[in-house]
């Protein structure tokens, strides 16, 4: 950090301490001894997410703010709360201070906060999020939405996911044999 009055490279901290997303700093320059503040602060342009896949790939704004859109599409939820959702996520991504962040780390975060928003968003972003990989996890979402008779039904009225088969279906009975004799 480069001195505003003299240019000299070189300052000393005077104080710090923790400011609005960031940490505010007191600086004295070594060499003509005038002070300035500086802020710090994790840019969230700078976030690289590390996908499931090993990739890496830039923080992308748009990107979840369209995946939190696509799971509320026609679902009673105002415009601001879906911005407030993304923006609680970047300040909680701020907050944490890492400069990577696993993919899995921010769908969790989603999931959460769509969760106690609206059940069949969640439900959707869920489905997508997880991509069913397998059926457990499907279940496991509708498990959760059992004791909400009207969203289960409009979730029932939504074309199945990809990979729930016969098969899928036995082993649902199975499982729930399995729990009602445990
Ligand atoms: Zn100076």
């Amino acid at each position: 950090m480069h001195c505003p009055y003299c240019g000299h490279e070189d300052s000393k901290v005077t104080d710090s301490r923790n400011a609005e997303n960031g940490i505010r700093r007191r600086r004295e320059c070594t060499r003509c001894g005038l002070r300035f503040t500086t802020y710090e602060r994790v840019q969230s342009t700078a976030l690289l997410i590390a996908k499931r896949d090993g990739r890496r790939e830039d923080y992308n704004r748009e990107k979840l703010s369209n995946s939190v859109r696509t799971a509320c599409t026609k679902r009673p939820i105002p415009n601001r709360d879906m911005e407030k959702l993304v923006e609680d996520i970047e300040g909680e991504l701020q907050k944490l201070g890492n400069a990577e962040i696993r993919s899995t780390s921010i769908g969790e975060m989603v999931m959460e906060r769509l969760r106690k928003m609206d059940r069949v968003a969640y439900v959707r972003f869920a489905s997508v999020y997880r991509d069913f990989q397998d059926l457990e996890s499907f279940e496991e979402v509708v498990r959760d939405l059992r004791d909400e008779p009207d969203q289960l039904a409009l979730l029932e009225g939504t074309p199945p996911p990809a990979q729930p088969r016969r098969r899928g279906r036995r082993a649902n009975e199975q499982a729930q044999t399995r729990s009602s004799e445990g």
